[in-house]
């Protein structure tokens, strides 16, 4: 550590060595301690599923499958042998439509294939009745990361041009002529320039409850003529549907203007692109290559995937929860799971005394907030189910006369039948959103319930071979943030059961409301190198992060072995952070995270602990006075 850089910057106080020597793999945007711990996963997985395609005897049927799948995505002498065959009959079925009718009549079929089309259907939990689930609806996004970035025209063009470079390399390469690349681009980009005025931007999208606008079943027949939305709508669950739920009331209001019979052959190459695209990556190395061109070039990404890695995770992805799981119960097991359990009990426990020595909120707002508390459910390491569709899931080889292309169709239709038919129904809480396997975290606010993945419970975030006071500030951290988010400006509108309902005194929430303004101030243009942090865009994550540093340093003073050091000096740690430029940008735009280095400073900046432990002063960097100090939770 860095002891002059202390007052100054304190995250390269920490980071100062990992920051000079760290290097940026060619395959990704960034270097983090996330992405450290993701990339030694991703070597153990794959090289496990080297060993089990010699022997795949004594593996289950899903892993079994998953080795199947994963010897055609990965052999690349065959994709090319295949080509683009594969695909033409699934682009004859966009090819063949002639009209906006005809697209009506086979949109179910197509949906089903996972075929994009201008608009979806999404079946989730009711925002107002979580133990029901209920059909949401929107229109198409956009191409461009946000729509912020259409509002300036030289970044516009600069993107859009990058979109027409990339896009004409692919089509080309599939084979179109320069003319009639041209034409399918410049359509799609007519249409994509429609779908701009009513889409959201990343900062509106982060208000949740501002996503949940029901309409009833005759206002949306009433509204959209061109359309027969409510019939699809039907056809999808099997039943007839009384209301959707919009994201964007837009999608309502301007809905016959985007589509209609005029833009109809716009939008075809709109869908033929998007087609293309997507697919891109079930074939040929080359054309798996160019499909990937704009994002990469998007997040300053140098290269492509080897040929080994995306025929990993082309398997991987499909099988992520069941290998996932393997790795939880190999890897991590129950007497970690067990550990971990009693360490997030130990973190509510705190979290209940800190609201209850709360000296903002009124008893009756206090009462609510521990029954929400009680009710938080917790799922540590790996699930205890899989989702139920993995047991439909087949996989026929090449020699059985399959392809990729093929598998990937038919087993999300699997996964979209399963979906469409949980219309009305409860949904099954003990299925987790994201694999044992990956180095990350949440909270669900519909179900109440927050979820530790295996792969996140090791060193720096946990690790018994480090001072606890390290692993408050780390894994610590981690789980009090997501607990946290329980009472974030989002999550606060959400009950113990993880309906939307209002638990708040009117007084007590007034006051949340300021102090999430005022949270908003601290972080609202501060510099980076890259540009100024977005204050709304990222409240949410911000209000967490201030939440989950309080409380894990109350455990750790707490546990009686508490090493102030040890604690800041870990938090910034977990927050080291390398970016390609192009990533940074693009981060500072899109996510609701703020930049990794505001994380680790402006929190502790924020912190009378910290300040008073590093004795720093009006003069040091790291100084925040007292009365601009945000604390929420
Ligand atoms: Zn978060």
């Amino acid at each position: 550590m860095n002891k002059e850089l202390i007052k100054k910057n304190f995250y390269n106080a920490v980071n100062e060595k990992w920051l000079e020597t760290a290097v940026i793999p060619d395959d990704q945007p960034s270097m983090s301690a996330f992405l450290e711990l993701h990339l030694d996963i991703e070597k153990l997985l794959m090289d496990l599923t080297k060993k089990w395609v010699l022997d795949p005897s004594g593996l289950n049927k899903n892993l079994k499958n998953f080795i199947k799948y994963y010897k055609m995505t990965s052999d690349f002498n065959k994709r090319a042998e295949l080509g683009t065959t594969p695909i033409k009959p699934y682009l004859d079925r966009i090819l063949s439509l002639g009209s906006l009718k005809d697209l009506e009549n086979n949109a179910k079929e197509l949906l089903l294939d996972s075929i994009d089309l201008p608009l979806s259907f999404s079946v989730m939990q009711d925002f107002k009745d979580s133990n029901n689930q209920i059909l949401y609806f929107g229109l198409a996004g956009v191409f461009l990361p946000d729509t912020t970035y259409y509002k300036d025209e030289a970044t516009k063009e600069q993107l859009l041009g990058l979109f027409r470079m990339t896009s004409t390399q692919l089509l080309l390469l599939y084979g179109y002529t320069p003319e009639e690349a041209n034409t399918i681009i410049e359509e799609t980009l007519a249409f994509d320039a429609l779908l701009v005025p009513v889409t959201k931007s990343r900062e509106e999208s982060a208000d949740y409850v501002k996503l949940y606008n029901p309409y009833d079943r005759s206002v949306i027949l009433d509204k959209i003529k061109n359309f027969n939305v409510m019939a699809l709508a039907d056809k999808l669950v099997g039943q007839k549907v009384d209301k959707l739920i919009f994201n964007n009331p837009d999608h309502l209001e301007h809905f016959d203007e985007v589509i209609n019979e005029n833009n109809f052959k716009i939008m075809k190459s709109w869908m033929i692109l998007q087609f293309l695209l997507s697919f891109s990556s079930l074939l040929t190395d080359e054309l798996r290559i160019a499909g990937g061109a704009f994002s990469r070039a998007l997040s300053g990404t140098k290269e492509a995937r080897s040929k080994e890695k995306h025929g990993f995770y082309q398997a991987y992805n499909r099988f992520n929860q069941a290998v996932g799981l393997y790795y939880g119960e190999n890897y991590f097991g129950p007497v970690a799971k067990n550990d971990v359990t009693i360490m997030v009990h130990e973190m509510i426990n705190v979290y209940k005394e800190r609201i209850q020595n709360n000296d903002w909120l009124q008893d009756a707002t206090k009462a609510k907030a521990i029954k929400k508390l009680d009710t938080l459910s917790v799922h540590v390491g790996y699930p205890d189910e899989l989702p139920p569709y993995y047991e439909k899931f087949n996989i026929s080889s090449y020699e059985e006369g399959s392809n990729i292309v093929e598998e990937n169709v038919k087993n999300s239709r699997i996964i979209n039948e399963y979906q469409f038919s949980q219309y009305n129904k409860k949904r099954n809480k003990n299925l987790w959103g994201m694999p044992a396997s990956m180095v990350n975290a949440y909270f669900n606010p519909t179900n109440n319930q927050i979820v530790f993945p295996a792969a996140i419970l090791q060193k720096p975030y946990y690790s018994l071979d480090q001072s606890s006071s390290a692993n408050y500030g780390g894994i610590g951290a981690v789980i009090a943030h997501e607990i946290s988010h329980a009472f974030d400006n989002n999550g606060a509108k959400f009950d113990e059961n993880g309906s939307l309902s209002n638990w708040w005194t009117e007084q007590d929430l007034e006051s949340f409301n300021k102090k999430a303004e005022d949270m908003i101030t601290l972080f609202d243009g501060v510099q980076t190198e890259y540009g100024p942090c977005n204050g709304k865009l990222t409240v949410s994550e911000n209000i967490a992060d201030s939440g989950g540093i309080r409380a894990a340093y109350n455990a750790s003073k707490n546990s009686g072995k508490h090493s102030n050091d040890d604690f800041f000096q870990n938090w910034a740690r977990v927050w080291r952070q390398k970016s390609s430029p192009e990533y940074a940008q693009l981060l500072l735009n899109i996510d609701v995270h703020g930049p990794a280095i505001l994380r680790a400073n402006m929190q502790l900046s924020n912190m009378p602990e910290f300040q008073e432990h590093y004795g720093i002063t009006k003069e040091d960097e790291m100084y925040l006075p007292k009365e601009k100090m945000v604390s929420i939770w």
